[in-house]
Parts: structure tokens; C-alpha cells; sequence
């Protein structure tokens, strides 16, 4: 091995310094939208009306761009504990995103044996992080309707002693809620902690937020991005301040920038225009899936959430969504070729985000045209 720096290329050095299995992993890949309905992302399909729009910008103007943000975000906390409902002896941690908070409470556990388990298929970034962090990942397949294994699951976690379990509540990319009861045993089996992952709860209602104190080892996400704040990335963790004051030792201290401090203070000091939105979201899912239901090609899942996930005909999957992009409709392909149906509950599965009636119906159109 060299040792004088400047004679070694960027490959050889990469090939020394970065870890095998980050070598060997693939990033996270965003597909390009240009041009296209975006129905792949579960983004709100609504935009802000001129009046919001323009009192926002009042707020971003008084911004002082040269100073870093607050770094523990007293005022958007604040209201994010009001409108939220969070008790008082709760602690709220921001996230630049609720992906960055899974990372967060992964760096937070990450040592030599450790593991991290969900249910699989779930949000694929529980199992990106792990790996990344060099925790053991355990998926444990959901039933063939999507339900908990839970008898698998209790098994696994008294074998493997997890470190943490993360359950999405609704779940992506399937739709469902998990039974409680099933979820109630996975909590009270684990010594580990469970994060409820409810980026999804403004399409679904039910919360596990007013059930945190009820247990030693609960905390609930949310994020702001589904109901309509994408662009802004912020993510929430309320769990009992014994949790939270660990993780917030791995919390950079300014990770949520001031435009998005000022902008979500705002947006939730407005909140019912999301609640209306969401509503809105909620009976075009509705009108969607029954629409879905009536073409005989596909089989519907219900969903809970703000995405329908479908099955197409055995292998019509990947075609049906590059028909979808030539009529200018991007849609998730969540169908892996390199596995086997009986490993794959996705298999032939496409997953729609419900959008505005407009955009539902351009979508239906040309689903209808493509199935043709
Ligand atoms: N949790 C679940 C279940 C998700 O589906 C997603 C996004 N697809 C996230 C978390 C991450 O959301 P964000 O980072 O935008 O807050």
C-alpha cells in the first residue's frame, strides 16, 4: 500500500476508504418528473391561494437570511404542540424530513449486534438507514393481506432482541392500518423501542400520539410533507423526554433552516386549509379506488392513506407504467423483477397518489388507454 497521498486516484482511494457494503449499495433513486403528472410521491396536489401566498412572503421577507436559525425552534414547537395536541410532558424533535429522524434514532442505537425491525414491505428508508449504520435489519413479511405476521414478529423480537421496531401507521406502500391489538403485543413484547411512523395520519385519523404515556417504549413520528409541505422537510418525534434527550445529543442544532421555521409556523397557524385539503384528498380516494374497482384488470387495495396501491395481470406491471409515462403520468412501480412471488408481496403492484379531482381523472383516462 502507498503511503504518499498525491500518488493514488480517486478510485483507489475511494476503494480504500469507503466501506465495501457502501460501495456495494445503491443510492436512493428520485426519478425524473419533467413534464409529467406527478402521482409517485404521495405529495398534496393543492397549491396555496394568491392571498396565503402573498401574506407567507410578508413573513419571509422580515427573515434574516445572515443569522443561523433557532436552533432548538421555540416558536414553531411551539405551535406544532398546539395544533397537534402534544402534552406537555412530551418532548416534540425536529427533523429536516422524518427521514432524517430515523436516522437520527439509529445513529442513536447503532453498536456491534444491534438490530433494527419492521414489517416488510414498508418505507424502504428504515432498511436503507440500517444498513448504512451497519445495524442488522429483520423484515418480517406482512401476512398475504397485508396484516401483521404478528405471531412471527413476537417470535423474532424475543430471538433477536431489537433495538428498535418501526411501524408505519397507516403503512406505505400498502395502505392499511395494522390491527392495535397486534401492534399493543409487538410493543409490550419488545425491550426495544417502537416508532409509530404516522406520516400518513392526516388521511386516516387514528393516532397513537395520545397513547405514548401508556408505555415505556413508544414514540410517534409524523411528518409535514403528505399534507401538503414537501418542499419545506420537516419531520416531528414526540416520545418521552427519557427517550428524546438522547437523541437530541445526535440532532445537528441547526438542521431545520429559518424558511422553514418561518414557513411551517405560518402554514400551521393556517392549518385548516390542510384540514380541508386533506378532506378533500380523502373523498377523492375514495372516488379513485371505486373507479379502479370497476376495471376489470386490476385488482385495489383500500387504503387509509393518501396512495392506492394496485396489482396488474401476472408481469404487466413495468409495462403499464412506462405506458403510463409515454401518456405523461409518472406512478410508483413498486414490481421487483429479481424476486420471486412467494418472497415479493408487491409483486406486479403499481402505487398511485390520490391528486386533485382533475389529476385523478387524467390518471383514470389514461390507465383505461393503456389497458386497452
Ligand atoms: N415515513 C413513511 C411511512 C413514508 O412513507 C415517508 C415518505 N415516503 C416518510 C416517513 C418520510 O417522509 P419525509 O422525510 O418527507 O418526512
Amino acid at each position: 500500500m502507498k503511503i504518499k497521498g498525491e500518488s493514488l486516484g480517486a478510485t483507489e482511494r475511494v476503494k480504500r476508504w469507503v466501506r465495501n457494503d457502501i460501495r456495494s449499495m445503491q443510492a436512493y433513486h428520485v426519478p425524473s418528473s419533467e413534464g409529467l403528472l406527478k402521482l409517485d410521491a404521495m405529495e398534496n396536489p393543492y397549491e396555496w391561494d394568491e392571498n396565503i401566498r402573498d401574506a407567507w412572503l410578508q413573513i419571509l421577507k422580515t427573515i434574516s437570511l445572515n443569522r443561523y436559525p433557532d436552533a432548538a425552534a421555540h416558536a414553531l414547537v411551539q405551535r406544532l404542540r398546539k395544533v397537534m395536541g402534544i402534552a406537555d410532558d412530551l418532548d416534540v424533535m425536529l427533523g429536516n424530513g422524518s427521514d432524517e429522524l430515523i436516522q437520527i434514532i439509529q445513529m442513536a442505537m447503532a453498536d456491534e449486534g444491534r438490530s433494527v425491525l419492521t414489517p416488510v414491505p414498508s418505507f424502504v428508508m428504515y432498511e436503507h438507514i440500517a444498513h448504512t449504520l451497519r445495524l442488522k435489519f429483520i423484515g418480517i413479511s406482512l401476512n398475504k393481506d397485508f396484516s401483521l405476521a404478528v405471531d412471527k414478529m413476537i417470535e423474532t423480537i424475543k430471538r433477536e432482541d431489537p433495538a428498535c421496531v418501526f411501524i408505519a401507521y397507516p403503512n406505505n406502500p400498502t395502505g392499511n392500518c395494522f390491527n392495535k391489538d397486534a401492534i399493543d403485543k409487538v410493543i409490550n413484547t419488545t425491550n426495544g423501542l417502537v416508532i409509530i411512523d404516522e406520516a400518513y395520519h392526516a388521511f386516516c385519523g387514528d393516532s397513537y400520539l395520545d397513547r405514548i404515556a401508556e408505555f415505556e417504549n413508544v414514540a410517534v413520528m409524523r411528518t409535514l410533507s403528505k399534507i401538503g409541505l414537501a418542499g419545506l422537510r420537516l419531520g416531528f418525534l414526540v416520545g418521552a423526554p427519557t427517550w428524546l434527550k438522547e437523541f437530541e445529543k445526535i440532532r445537528l442544532p441547526y438542521n431545520i433552516n429559518c424558511l422553514t421555521q418561518a414557513s411551517v409556523a405560518f402554514a400551521l397557524d393556517n392549518y385548516s386549509i390542510f384540514e380541508t385539503q386533506a378532506q378533500k384528498i380523502r373523498s377523492e380516494r375514495t372516488r379513485l379506488y371505486d373507479a379502479l374497482k370497476d376495471i376489470n384488470d386490476l385488482e385495489v387495495f383500500p387504503s387509509q392513506a393518501n396512495f392506492i396501491l394496485l396489482r396488474t395481470h401476472p408481469g404487466k406491471a413495468v409495462e403499464i407504467h412506462q405506458a403510463l409515462i409515454k401518456e405523461k403520468i409518472l406512478i410508483k412501480d413498486l414490481h421487483k423483477p429479481e424476486k420471486s412471488a412467494q418472497e415479493n408481496l408487491l409483486v406486479d403492484c403499481l402505487r398511485v397518489t390520490v391528486g386533485s379531482p382533475e389529476q385523478n381523472d387524467l390518471f383514470l383516462a389514461a390507465l383505461q388507454k393503456v389497458l386497452q
